[in-house]
């Protein structure tokens, strides 16, 4: 098989759909190729002018609100020195995030004339970037919100981050050693809204002791395992089996033990998780009536617990289908929290128990849309429609001349098949006779039977038959085409290569398949003639992203529509060509890694400005070449030194002038202080 690298660069002729005229196109058939009504959530739509705009405030759909013009932040953000790859975060979207959450559950608490109070903690492990969470604890002040812990290290962050702020809440879950519970202790005596969530072994008898030791009456919740479980990517994080939390049993136990030290009424939390992006509405509600069901019985056996704290899970419809599928969610947040609401007021007022506060953990429904990654393609690489027949077929009487003899049989076949696929009548005849053809001519030239230009010959004529009758197939709809045939659209895809790292900006997109939204954000109002996969610059046929959103629920296509571009000599676009990813504000930024010592982007905060349309709030320089090398243990100034001595070396034994050798070092010394993508 081809290796992709031998294929045409940047091939104006090659293969693409059936172009129509541009007048045909308009900015609202981009939006809906690209699907923003099902994902934007608001926050995105396509302008007039044919770039993509920013409402940070939710309200896309309303001609007359403020945007943000993405190219010119692009732009703008580029001539202040941050190039791309570029993370923008809209603390806007944000905020009206949050505000979106506080009024479903508002709503849904006015509704059922639920008599219990609403928070949300944010569980900083979504993205603990100290931007965002310092702004998402200013918002949580003024919307009554708080923020979750998930270790020893977040615990430290979240109780700095919160400094002389004692009101907010704050849940402790993970596992607890010796140093954690003692955290929590004394942030009870510093005035803390503090609660610590008991969800293995031995943390119960740790918090007691340090409780006795600082005479503290600590807040205690405890996570249940609940038998229903979440579904999705996340399932494992409930059922019985599941890593964290206690068995009825357990927790049980643990009653027993607090009022033995008559503290039962210190047990005052029930929480679990079922798990992440839960994407469908059926297992939420099950389990919420299975936790309800929790604290009815412990308040009759005499806990005091007065709060439900339903964990994380609520989806983001990353693919915009709004289906049950693992990228999507089938539900809204209105209806989450509606569900919520009444299914834990319908247990209470069944047992007959007050109605509990309730806690969500909803850190990605918070912060996934508020982020935006904005990369350049630095080049492509496609196959090459016209295989050159004349020239092929003056090759092919040399070889015979000089030979003596016939080329081989499988060669004049490819000849005969791309000469086929003309006919749109004999499409899968062609496509079936090239494969075998081509076939042959491989196992011809590795016997020694057959010459490198006539393998090059073979090669040419089998995609260009692949990529006539795919044309062919297209013009007619795709009649009948074989089914072994209908994959042809990702092998025949162009690669566009994208200054980015998957494995840095996207780990979720590579490591569990999820679907993000991408698309061009300029020249929306022209027809996007090219279908692509999307290759990032590692050394990793893992890094690209060739699964994109489609119409069809539960499924993806593998290309995306991209416009054709003017390439340079070099290969390299003419003008510049951006590509955007959106919703990636939750886990991405925190979960990514060093991949060939590909660092963290630049980061860019942006806001509305009534008066320039964008103001750049913060920017945050991403990793320099010297600092990602830090992180793997190497001392630039070690590594600065073994290049002067070896070119030192060079000088002597005068392979290299003194000028050379002074450019050297400086070279070598602006590579470690520049960024670590392609500048
Ligand atoms: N709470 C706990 C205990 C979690 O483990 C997680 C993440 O898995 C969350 C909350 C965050 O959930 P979400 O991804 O829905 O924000």
């Amino acid at each position: 098989m081809t290796p992709p690298d031998t294929l045409e660069q940047a091939s104006r002729d090659s293969h693409a759909p059936t172009p129509r005229p541009a007048s045909d196109w308009t900015t609202a058939d981009a939006a809906a190729l690209y699907g923003l009504e099902g994902w934007a959530g608001g926050y995105f739509r396509v302008g007039r002018g044919g770039t993509l705009e920013v409402t940070p405030h939710g309200d896309a759909h309303d001609t007359a609100a403020k945007s943000i013009d993405l190219v010119e932040l692009t732009e703008g953000l580029r001539q202040r020195g941050i190039g791309t790859p570029v993370l923008i975060r809209f603390p806007e979207i944000v905020e009206h995030r949050m505000r979106s959450i506080r009024a479903a559950f508002d709503r849904a608490i006015e509704q059922e004339q639920y008599q219990g109070g609403y928070t949300c903690v944010y569980p900083i492990k979504v993205n603990q970037q100290r931007h965002l969470a310092e702004t998402i604890r200013d918002i949580a002040g003024s919307v009554g919100f708080g923020l979750e812990a998930g270790s020893k290290p977040e615990l430290l962050a979240v109780l700095g981050l919160t400094e002389r702020r004692g009101a907010m809440p704050i849940v402790c879950n993970g596992f607890k050693d010796d140093e954690y519970v003692e955290t929590v202790i004394l942030a009870h005596k510093l005035g803390r809204d503090i609660t610590t969530v008991i969800e293995g072994r031995g943390e119960l008898t740790r918090l007691l002791s340090h409780a006795d030791r600082y005479g503290v009456r600590p807040q205690i919740g405890v996570r249940v395992k609940p038998a229903a479980i979440g579904g999705g990517r996340w399932a494992e994080s409930a059922g019985e089996r599941s890593k964290f939390g206690l068995h009825a049993s357990e927790v049980l136990t643990a009653l027993e033990r607090l009022k033995d030290r008559g503290m039962a009424d210190c047990l005052s939390l029930v929480h679990f998780h079922i798990g992440s992006q839960l994407c469908e509405m059926r297992h939420i509600k099950q389990a919420i009536s299975e936790l309800a069901r929790f604290f009815c019985e412990l308040r009759r056996l005499g806990a005091g617990v007065h709060t439900i704290d339903v964990g994380g899970g609520l989806a983001i419809d990353y693919d915009g289908s709004q289906s049950a599928w693992s990228s999507s969610a089938d539900y809204s947040l209105d209806e989450y929290a509606t569900d919520i609401v009444y299914r834990i007021k319908a247990a209470c007022d069944d047992a007959g128990q007050p109605h509990p506060r309730i806690i969500s953990e909803s850190g990605r429904a918070m912060v996934a849309h508020s982020s935006v990654l904005v990369f350049d393609v630095l080049g492509r690489s496609s196959f090459c429609e016209d295989p050159g027949l004349e020239e092929i077929r003056t090759q092919m009487e040399g070889e015979k001349q000089a030979s003596g003899e016939e080329v081989p049989q499988p060669i004049r076949d490819l000849v005969d098949a791309y000469e086929l696929a003309a006919d749109p009548e004999k499409l899968n005849e062609a496509a079936h006779d090239a494969t075998q053809a081509r076939d042959e001519a491989m196992s011809l030239f590795n016997l020694g039977y057959l010459s490198l230009p006539m393998r090059a010959a073979a090669e040419k004529l089998y995609w260009a038959t692949s990529i006539r009758v795919l044309r062919e197939a297209e013009a007619g709809g795709r009649p009948d085409l074989a089914d072994e045939l209908n994959d042809l659209p990702r092998q025949l895809a162009d690669t566009y290569f994208g200054n980015l790292s998957i494995f840095q900006s996207l780990p979720d997109s590579w490591a569990i398949d999820q679907l993000f939204p991408v698309m061009p954000i300029q020249r929306l109002g022209e027809r996007p003639t090219r279908r692509a996969v999307v290759a990032d610059i590692t050394c990793d046929s893992d890094g690209s992203i060739d699964r994109f959103a489609c119409d069809d629920a539960r499924d993806f296509k593998p290309t995306l529509e991209l416009h054709d571009l003017d390439f340079d000599e070099e290969g390299a676009p003419e003008t510049p060509y951006y590509l955007a990813v959106f919703l990636v504000g939750a886990y991405q930024e925190v979960l990514g890694d060093l991949h060939n010592l590909f660092g963290d982007s630049h980061v860019a905060h942006v806001s509305l400005d009534d008066e320039v349309g964008f103001g750049i709030d913060e920017l945050i320089e991403g990793d320099r070449v010297s600092e990602v090398l830090g992180y793997v243990q190497y001392e630039p100034a070690q590594l600065r030194e073994a290049i002067r001595r070896e070119a030192e070396l060079a000088v002597r034994q005068g392979r290299m002038n003194v000028a050379e050798s002074r450019s050297l070092l400086s070279f070598y010394e602006s590579g470690l202080e520049g960024y670590t993508y392609l500048e």
